[in-house]
């Protein structure tokens, strides 16, 4: 399959363009040839996008807005296993992940279909302010005009659409640069939309690389808004190239899940069993720093090692794997070598550790100390420390010794300590009794320091995505 970019409804994979390869991160099979955009092709999208604002999506009814989602969010609910089986292709995420994906790529839509028709404002009793007698002030909300949208590898379709989806329910037009990584899903995306009636040019697709297309659409003046999902350095960049664009940025972390004595033992094994090594921890709010209350240390570590063990690996496509390879073989390398590097200051490989080609084992580690880069930088690779504390002070500190600050999971039975816990964490998002990997698409999604700055979760998208017009009116005084 030879894939490009889609630009007012028209594909651009001519035979002169340069190429890559997409492979199967499991068994590196080619699944797509990309014909690469550059940045000329960013210009026409861009230009194009920002037509299509002003003739169509700028005036465009919200309950027809709302109709296309609604009818796009029926088509993929359709094509589930269709877009389920690239995901796990084009990613190597296992199919009962990737079918979960889908299931929440749907939701997103819907709940922006339905959103779509609450882009409200307020009336201001502007009599407040001295001297304002006999004046009526209007707060409304209007949509931007081209949102540029640029996404990672991970969760390639449904990260893609809690932009894409908000970005027009808003009202907005949308270009697009998936992760030169995974871009099959997204380069299918386009048909769906254009099958639910969405005007050509609401939605464009540039295929590819960041540094090549990425870096136009974050200059180009006519975009009004950069949403970015993706790592630190990339979206420091993005940051100061920006200029006067919104901002918002979803980046890293390091989560930390704190667990007390008083914990339900077992769920919260399992359940962090699950979220440090699902899609093999390639996840932004993967566990990765696990705090346990000494009393029960021991016996959190001992179940935890076991039921880690149970984890099937193997080929992402088996119903039975729970656990796949990672997106290529440089960065399951690079997570096998922070191993190492931990292992050689005086870290403990409990279990895992042994790297074959794109496969990690699970790997949970001890002994570890908060500078080694496993505790301290985003591994994004199945790995995880359990790390004891004494008290309640003492583990927040340790949880809020970190540059990031994305999601945290506590767990206890306490609620006073919970709440406590929670309100003292420097993090954009705290789950009591459940796992910092745990993600609603409905509730306020982003980090403090430097996991980033704006919220995803589509009402919060909606408003980050929109801009407050001010009208006021002056009442003659009979
Ligand atoms: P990445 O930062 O390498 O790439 C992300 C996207 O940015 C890709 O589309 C890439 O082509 C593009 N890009 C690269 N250089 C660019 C530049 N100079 N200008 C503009 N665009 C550029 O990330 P990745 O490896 O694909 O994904 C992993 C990262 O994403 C992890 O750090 C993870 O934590 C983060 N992530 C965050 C969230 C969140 O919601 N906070 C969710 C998922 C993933």
């Amino acid at each position: 399959m030879r894939i490009g970019s889609t630009i007012q409804g028209i594909e651009r994979a001519e035979e002169k363009r340069e190429t890559m390869e997409v492979q199967n991160p499991y068994n590196q099979k080619k699944i797509a040839e990309l014909a690469l955009a550059g940045p000329q092709d960013v210009n026409d999208a861009v230009q194009n996008s920002y037509e299509i604002f002003h003739s169509r999506m700028k005036g465009m009814p919200a309950h027809e807005r709302a109709e296309i989602l609604r009818r796009a969010a029926d088509a993929l609910h359709q094509k589930q296993e269709e877009f389920a089986a690239v995901i796990m292709q084009e990613a190597g995420k296992p199919i009962r992940h990737s079918r979960e994906e889908i299931k929440r790529s749907i939701q997103v839509l819907r709940f922006s279909s339905e959103l779509s028709k609450h882009r409200t404002g307020e009336v201001l009793p502007m009599d407040a302010a001295i001297g304002g007698e006999n004046r009526v002030g209007l707060v409304k909300r209007e949509p931007l005009g081209v949102v540029g949208a640029i996404t990672p590898f991970n969760f390639p379709l449904n990260l893609a659409l809690h932009k894409i989806a908000p970005a027009l329910a808003a009202g907005n037009t949308v270009v697009f640069k998936p992760a030169e990584k995974t871009p099959v899903s997204a380069h299918k995306l386009v048909t769906l939309f254009q099958e639910a009636g969405l005007p050509d040019g609401a939605l464009n697709v540039i295929i590819g690389t960041g540094k090549e297309t990425g870096e136009a659409l974050v200059a180009h003046e006519l975009v009004q808004k950069i949403t970015f999902t993706g790592s630190l350095p990339v979206g420091r960049a993005i940051r100061k190239a920006a200029g006067f664009k919104k901002v918002t940025l979803e980046l890293g972390s390091n989560s930390p899940n704190i667990i007390f004595a008083d914990a339900e033992l077992e769920t919260t094994v399992s359940s962090l069993v699950k979220g440090a090594f699902a899609f093999s921890g390639q996840v932004c709010i993967s566990a990765q720093r696990i705090y346990v209350q000494q009393e029960i240390y021991e016996s959190f570590l001992e179940a935890y090692v076991q039921q880690t063990e149970n984890l099937t690996l193997g080929n992402p496509g088996e119903e039975s794997t729970d656990i796949g390879p990672m997106i290529n073989e440089e960065e399951a390398e690079r997570a096998k070598h922070w191993i190492d590097d931990a292992k050689a200051k005086g870290a403990v490989i409990q279990t895992g550790g042994e790297r074959n080609g794109t496969m990690l084992t699970p790997t949970i580690m001890s002994n570890v100390q908060s500078n080694m880069k496993i505790i301290a930088d985003e591994v994004f690779a199945p790995i995880v420390s359990v790390i004891p504390f004494e008290t309640e002070k003492e583990a927040v500190e340790f949880a809020n010794d970190s540059i990031y600050g994305l999601q945290a999971g506590v767990f206890t039975k306490d609620i006073d300590r919970a709440m406590r816990v929670a309100n003292q964490l420097e993090i954009g998002g705290v789950w009591i009794n459940e796992i910092s990997t745990y993600r609603q698409d409905n509730h306020p999604y982003g980090g403090v320091k430097q996991s980033g700055i704006g919220r995803e979760g589509v009402k919060y998208a909606i408003e980050d995505m929109t801009e407050i017009k001010f009208i006021g009116i002056k009442m003659e005084d009979k």
